[in-house]
């Protein structure tokens, strides 16, 4: 029987690339990718890479083409509006990477200010399957302009008299004269899989693959914290570290009034946290990262 081997959607280049990458490279896969290469094959794991375009990695996993795919919340989700028949593939985990925002936006200090304004314009997107429920939901009559690209240029050429693009730090808008007033998504990477079974032998790649993403991004925001902390004060420290569960409290030699106190904290620590701690009579605070966790 040949070897059953779990196929992967991914960009092939572009915003989401980079970071798809990095992260199966931090669960253990070894691969290279070669340009002009489609497809990848894992070295250490029955895994093999398929590099697409974005656009086409949901219909890839709902036909069947791949097991699974990264991409962005936006893509899936203008697939599975724009699609004429039921879409079979749903989002198993969120990566919490290519963070963006899909945002209505109109010239500054132009007629359109809010969504209300919006009712008999024109609009000018890439998504129109997106911005077609947003607008049926919230009852505003307006016509999509469907473009392929540059819809940040539609207002001034005369074609819309607003957009709805993908946002992420605002600065392609500005530069363009344009604000935005709305926001109708906001995206992240995810994980995507149809509601097929896989076979046992796949079902185990997915499950083994999943569970060191799963272990990666936990890692990523868990932090370890030690220092050294008034005896007195230990609850009210314990009570601020950002999602620890008990602390491990150790005696210090020759000090009973402190104590050496470590904990996981499975949320961001800011230095405001840090702050706090200090406040509380806490003295030599680290913290550190995790590589690995695996609950
Ligand atoms: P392709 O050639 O694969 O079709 P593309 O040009 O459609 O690529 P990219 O610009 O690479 O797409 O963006 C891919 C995805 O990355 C977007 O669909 C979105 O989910 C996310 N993204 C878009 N803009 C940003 C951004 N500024 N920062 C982070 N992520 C973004
Ligand atoms: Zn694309």
């Amino acid at each position: 029987m040949t070897e059953q081997r779990l196929r992967i959607a991914l960009q092939k280049k572009g915003r989401l690339a980079d970071d798809s990458y990095a992260l199966l490279k931090k669960c253990g896969l070894r691969f290279s990718i070669r340009s002009g290469g489609l497809l990848a094959r894992v070295k250490n794991m029955p895994v093999d890479l398929l590099l697409v375009r974005d656009d086409d990695i949901p219909s890839f996993v709902a036909n069947d083409a791949a097991d699974i795919g990264i991409v962005g919340e936006n893509v899936l989700m203008e697939e599975k509006l724009s699609s004429k028949t039921k879409f079979d593939a749903d989002i198993m985990m969120r990566l919490g990477f290519s963070r963006c925002k899909l945002c209505l936006a109109a010239p500054q200090n132009g007629a359109v200010q809010t969504p209300a304004d919006l009712k008999g314009t024109r609009i000018a997107t890439t998504y129109p399957g997106v911005m077609g429920q947003y607008l049926a939901s919230n009852n505003i009559e307006a016509k999509a302009v469907e473009m392929k690209g540059a819809v940040e240029l539609a207002p001034s050429i005369g074609i819309a008299e607003a957009i709805c693009d993908l946002v992420s730090s605002g600065a392609t808008l500005e530069a363009n004269g344009l604000a935005a007033f709305e926001t109708i998504l906001e995206s992240e990477a995810v994980l995507i899989k149809s509601d097929r079974a896989l076979s046992p032998e796949k079902q185990e790649i997915y499950d083994r693959l999943t569970r060191r993403i799963d272990g990666v991004i936990k890692s990523t925001e868990t932090k370890y914290i030690m220092m050294n902390a008034p005896r007195d004060q230990v609850d009210a420290i314990t009570a601020i570290l950002p999602g620890a569960d008990a602390p491990t409290i150790m005696p210090l030699a020759g000090n009973d009034d402190l104590v050496a106190l470590q904990a996981v904290c499975t949320e961001n620590i800011f230095w405001e946290t840090l702050e706090s701690l200090k406040t509380l009579g806490a003295r030599a605070i680290l913290v550190l990262p995790i590589e690995k966790m695996m609950a």
